[in-house]
């Protein structure tokens, strides 16, 4: 019954800092984005895959125009 909400999910995609396939931990996160004089700040969804092998971090906004 209880099974964990937080699944992370990995898969296999190309890492420009291992230059080759390696598995990706990947998750969605909402970052906030606007800052300085602009009061209205979105926030958006970002796919955020994080390279087991060495950590590298890709941060791709999902919503893009
Ligand atoms: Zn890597």
């Amino acid at each position: 019954m209880s099974h964990s909400l937080h699944e992370a999910d990995s898969l296999t995609e190309s890492c420009e800092r291992c230059e080759t396939d390696t598995p990706h931990e990947v998750s969605i996160e909402i970052r906030t984005e606007g800052s300085g004089e602009n009061a209205e700040f979105s926030r958006e969804p970002y796919r955020v895959t994080t390279c087991s092998s060495c950590g590298h971090e890709v941060a791709t906004r999902m919503n893009d125009r």
